[in-house]
């Protein structure tokens, strides 16, 4: 249900134009996918996706041998789940838990995005199913992320392991690691700084935050999430290939997705970088947090 609320702005828009389509056209023809091809890319899609997309369709359309526009609409959400799922594996798509000892999440992504609220939203959750959970405040460069992480650590009653502003972010981690060891900790969710003007800058300090934790925790950092605003639409797309060059992500975390009518994004980026979307916002408050599932989103645009 609340992956359905938090998706109505992008339903609302994109099955509104399909139902449009499918009842103003009488025969499924060259104008018919053309005029799909434009929603799906103002649905934020991406082009090369939205290509792939319309290829398998017309495909499956002759195969079928469907005439009537109205029949193509349940093969529209077929095939948009297949263009995720055919973008790699499925399971990857959880969060990678350890059994047994501590399990490590980096977040990483520009100023804005949602790190911070991500995180403790995440905090929230783990704590909720009783686990043990600790935040590090790793982005000691933006003036307040320490005290907002605090501020979500009261809300959700978990704690934050955090140095002065200005101080070495490794040198968090290095605390964190140890507090969260002593602590016996399940979780440790660490933030990171994410001005992007000095790429160069940015990328030495994580890869330094990242050595720290390898160092300390062997197999250890278990996630890089990389968290991106899904009402930013291809720019997202975009920070998505820079920090892929610079770093290992390993899952993406949409946020706003609440907050957009171009939820396609989703596909876009699943298709384009081969990278699993894990987590979705779609909210402000600490419970809008939800795994993401493929054939939930993409029926969920329809019904
Ligand atoms: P950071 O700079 O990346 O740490 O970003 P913040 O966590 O401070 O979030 C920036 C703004 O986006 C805040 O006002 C958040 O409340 C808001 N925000 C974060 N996630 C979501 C979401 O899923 N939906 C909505 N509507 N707002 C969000």
């Amino acid at each position: 249900e609340k992956f359905k609320d938090g998706l109505s702005k992008t339903r609302n828009n994109f099955s509104e134009k399909v139902n449009d389509l499918v009842s103003r056209y009488r025969k499924v023809d060259e104008d018919f996918f053309e005029e799909l091809e434009e929603i799906l890319i103002g649905a934020d899609v991406g082009f090369d996706t939205v290509m792939e997309l319309v290829d398998e369709l017309k495909k499956e359309v002759k195969r079928k041998n469907i005439q009537d526009p109205r029949e193509v609409q349940a093969v529209i959400s077929e095939k948009l789940v297949t263009i995720y799922e055919q973008a790699g594996d499925e399971s990857m798509s959880a969060i990678n838990m350890q059994k047994d000892g501590l399990t490590v999440i980096l977040f990483v992504g520009v100023n804005g995005v949602g790190k911070t609220t991500t995180i403790g939203k995440l905090a929230h959750l783990y704590k909720s199913e009783g686990k043990k959970v600790l935040m590090a405040a790793g982005d000691t460069f933006r003036a307040g992320a320490i005290e907002q992480l605090e501020v979500w650590g009261e809300r959700v009653g978990v704690d934050v392991i955090k140095q002065v502003a200005g101080s070495d972010p490794a040198a968090v981690m290095y605390d964190a690691i140890h507090a969260a060891k002593s602590r016996q900790a399940d979780i440790l969710l660490c933030d990171t700084a994410g001005r992007l003007q000095n790429k160069v800058n940015l990328m030495n300090e994580l890869e330094k935050v990242k050595r720290v934790i390898e160092r300390e925790v062997p197999g250890a950092p278990h996630e890089v999430l990389l968290v991106l605003d899904a009402t930013t639409g291809q720019n997202a797309l975009v920070q998505a290939k820079t920090f892929k060059e610079a770093t290992n992500v390993s899952g993406i975390v949409l946020t706003k997705l609440d907050g957009t009518a171009k939820g396609g994004i989703v596909l876009a980026i699943r298709n384009e970088l081969k990278i699993p979307v894990k987590l979705v916002g779609l909210g402000e408050k600490m419970d809008d947090l939800q795994n993401f599932d493929a054939e939930k989103y993409v029926y969920g645009l329809f019904s």
